[in-house]
């Protein structure tokens, strides 16, 4: 069986837990200031906030951000549950939008018709590793005096016209096991604003800057060090560990025939933490590729909007096309060289 994705975990992952075990300082401590430290130096030097899920980086940065109840966020129906909860977790109103069709990300035009008076932030999802289009969405955010926020949870080291995205507004990263990188779980918020990073902090950590001195109400949303020195590690090996799957991804749409390979926009540099294709009879494929041990999924099969959790009843039509037609297929860093050869032989000879 070729698997979907797989954590690659070293010897060094290993050593670096047992030496913050048996250090006996693990909670937050002093892994993660280095962490956020080394993260920060990919992202232009803004802070890092670490946390405990990308989920919650999101969460965090939108609170902190100053989203609130009866506020309005814009953000993509074609992207995972957590980017809509947590907009909805702050008591304000997700408002789906629909995508452009080539790059899976928010549609600009979409993002602009959908604002109202009630709007305060745009949140786009940097997909399958694929920058938004950031130039017409920083455009209009700052026109119309809007926070613009990143879901960047799929998109370590994805540029936008050599800008890393993570730097353009506010951004959350996740750590899950099956991104880019990992620290078991984890998520980083990103800010340039020294307000919204004092305010991230104290929501992290129940308010508290000065210890028994709450300022604010918070919660627990802390990483711990065990956290942090597996994602040290991983950081380390990140850029090696990209560019493996850019090698793996161009080998795969060089050489598949038989459906259309996704596109990468000129602005962008595409990170692949899914290699996702489009094909009309998917679920044919899915299954085809299921009985030949090849790793597959279907990231999304139902547009956020449409889930029992948020239940809307809008027409977002690239939604709908992406949500029928998208398969990701084996691209992580991993994969040898058979696997691959096997991977297009097999997709090659479906029709
Ligand atoms: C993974 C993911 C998240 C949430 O991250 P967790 O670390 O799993 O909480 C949010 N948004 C997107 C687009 C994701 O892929």
């Amino acid at each position: 069986m070729i698997s979907l994705s797989k954590p690659v975990i070293s010897e060094e992952e290993k050593q670096a837990v047992m030496r913050v075990l048996d250090s006996g300082m693990i909670a937050q401590g002093p892994e993660v200031a280095a962490f956020e430290d080394e993260f920060s130096l990919f992202m232009e030097g803004h802070h890092c906030i670490a946390v405990n899920s990308g989920t919650s980086a999101l969460h965090l940065g939108l609170l902190a951000s100053g989203i609130e109840c009866g506020d309005e966020v814009i953000i993509p129906s074609f992207t995972f549950a957590a980017t809509a909860n947590a907009v909805a977790l702050c008591g304000a109103t997700p408002v789906f939008v629909d995508i452009d069709i080539e790059t899976f990300t928010m549609d600009p035009k979409a993002a602009e018709a959908a604002i109202t008076e009630n709007t305060s932030a745009i949140m786009p999802v940097h997909l399958y590793g694929h920058p938004s289009n950031m130039d017409p969405l920083t455009e209009i955010c700052s026109r119309k005096g809007l926070t613009l926020l990143e879901d960047a949870a799929q998109a370590h080291l994805a540029t936008y016209k050599s800008q890393p995205v993570g730097t353009f507004g506010t951004a959350a990263f996740s750590f899950y096991p099956t991104k880019n990188m990992t620290s078991g779980e984890g998520g980083m918020i990103v800010t340039s604003d020294d307000e919204i990073a004092r305010k991230a902090k104290l929501l992290r950590n129940q308010g508290m800057e000065i210890r028994y001195q709450n300022e604010v109400v918070g919660f627990n949303n802390r990483m711990t060090d065990i956290h942090a020195a597996i994602g040290r590690v991983q950081l380390k090996k990140l850029r090696e560990r990209t560019t493996q799957r850019q090698k793996n991804a161009k080998f795969l749409s060089e050489n598949l025939s038989t459906v259309t390979v996704p596109t990468a926009s000129s602005d962008a540099e595409h990170v692949y933490h899914q290699y996702t294709i489009t094909t009309d009879r998917r679920d044919d494929l899915s299954e085809y590729l299921n009985q030949a041990e090849i790793g597959n999924g279907v990231y999304y099969p139902i547009p956020v909007h449409e889930l029992p959790s948020f239940g809307k009843q809008i027409d977002l039509p690239n939604t709908k096309a992406a949500a029928k037609q998208a398969l990701s297929i084996p691209v992580h860093p991993l994969l040898t060289s058979e696997e691959l050869n096997r991977i297009v032989e097999v997709m090659n000879e479906w029709y």
